[in-house]
């Protein structure tokens, strides 16, 4: 029986949160989309639903992440986990306080705190301001996000102007005094009629004792920082083992590959590493703007290559290169263009025996992830932070799939990666 339910608005904040959770002692699997009725509740101490409703018209964002909550509850889950980003990534119409107003409101709770601290990662929140390493949220550059704009730090108020119910605080002074005192004042602050509390936190300890002060919630909200606190609760119920590896995969053979459809820095700098250590191949989008071309010069490239050691294709550019493309055909078709002929070269790849395969790019993930009619990650170790090993069911083969953020992991993470045990 499932004891912790998540619902993640977005696809790598999902396995962000089921990797913090692994490594710390819960055996996770993360469902790709609301699961259908008759989805069987997969062998696992948390499940993490991920959705795309980040962005999305804030009725959708709602209603997905009602239906999810309604499997989950069905599921057995004892608590559930409404994750976002950790950068509080919203707009004054959602999708944050909606979607928690909707949970809170299904459970009948009447009261969450909301902590996206995530220290490991520089977000820490203090005050109820939320900091991005040294600097306020607002003065990090997420004020001139395309989608969500972050211009104030104070989440007592960006959360204020997404529900209509009022918010609180839990202050760093509270905070550091533990556990005790901060379920005191989460008490406190529900009695006075107050639904949200946000909590302060600067550092880890931080984060377990607000994890140890919300045994028992229904509803948590956060980051994937504040879930590091909360297999303990359930290890203290006698309802967890010890696990000696929570994040045991069932082994696969077959050939590797890495697929990278990023363009941040800190994937073209992977690319760069690879390249001494690994058969690469980079396509030329703007040469050649058409998915089918990309798709075989891909495979007949790959095709004499695959064996004992990975292969690396990319489509990843520098920002000229982007920008060029992008005027050529639009934003939004150069984004397609590459994406579909990625997941074409995915499926490509695993019908020639690929078996292991490493994603660099959170839409080229989706997009691939899509295409190869994944449903199901069971969430393995971690690879480098936030990025671990998943092995993946769905209509296709079974598969080891590490799915990364483009600007996740150190340079030598594709020779890393597969490098691992097992791996
Ligand atoms: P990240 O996680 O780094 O944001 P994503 O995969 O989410 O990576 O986004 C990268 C986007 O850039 C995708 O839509 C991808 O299709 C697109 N892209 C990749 N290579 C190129 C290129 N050479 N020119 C233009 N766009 C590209």
């Amino acid at each position: 029986m499932a004891l912790l339910g998540c619902i993640a608005d977005d696809f790598t904040g999902a396995t962000d949160l089921a990797s913090m959770l692994v490594g710390a002692g819960m055996r996770a699997v993360q469902l790709i989309g609301v699961p259908d009725a008759d989805t069987a509740v997969p062998d696992a101490d948390a499940i993490i639903v991920a959705l795309k409703s980040r962005t999305a018209p804030v009725a959708d964002a709602i209603g997905e992440s009602l239906a999810a909550l309604a499997w989950l509850q069905r599921a057995g889950c004892q608590q559930i986990f409404f994750k976002y980003c950790s950068t509080f990534d919203s707009t004054p119409a959602g999708n944050i306080g909606p979607v928690a107003d909707a949970l809170v409101e299904a459970l009948g709770c009447g009261f969450a705190l909301a902590c996206p601290a995530f220290p490991a990662n520089g977000r820490s929140v203090f005050q109820g301001h939320l900091f991005v390493g040294g600097a306020l949220l607002s003065e990090s550059g997420m004020e001139h996000h395309p989608l969500t704009p972050m211009t104030d730090a104070n989440l007592v108020r960006v959360l204020s102007r997404q529900t209509e119910a009022t918010v609180g605080l839990v202050p760093f002074a509270t905070v550091a005094q533990g556990a005790v005192a901060i379920r005191r004042a989460m008490t406190t602050l529900k009695e006075q009629g107050r639904r949200y509390a946000i909590v302060d936190a600067v550092d880890n300890a931080d984060l377990l004792a607000i994890g140890a002060a919300a045994a028992g919630h229904a509803l948590i909200t956060g980051g994937s920082g504040v879930a590091l606190g909360l297999p303990q609760n359930f290890r203290d119920a006698g309802l967890l083992a010890v696990l000696e590896n929570p994040g045991a995969l069932p082994s696969v053979s077959g050939h590797a590959a890495v697929l990278a459809g990023s363009c941040s820095r800190a994937t073209l700098f992977q690319i760069g590493t690879a390249r001494d250590h690994l058969a690469t191949l980079e396509l030329d989008p703007l040469a050649e703007p058409d998915v089918a071309a990309l798709v075989s010069r891909a495979m007949e490239w790959a095709r004499g290559r695959l064996g004992a050691a990975p292969i690396v294709i990319a489509a990843s550019a520098g920002p000229e290169k982007v920008a060029a493309l992008q005027a050529k055909l639009g934003r939004d078709a150069a984004g397609a263009l590459v994406e579909n002929a990625m997941a074409a070269i995915a499926e490509g790849l695993v019908a020639a025996g690929v078996r292991r395969m490493i994603v660099a790019g959170g839409e080229t993930s989706g997009a691939i992830v899509t295409r190869l009619g994944v449903r199901k990650l069971r969430i393995g170790a971690e690879i480098d932070p936030g990025v671990p090993w998943t092995f993946a069911e769905g209509s296709g083969p079974s598969m080891r799939l590490a799915l990364k953020s483009g600007n996740f992991g150190a340079r030598d993470f594709f020779m890393k990666a597969f490098a691992m045990e097992g791996a």
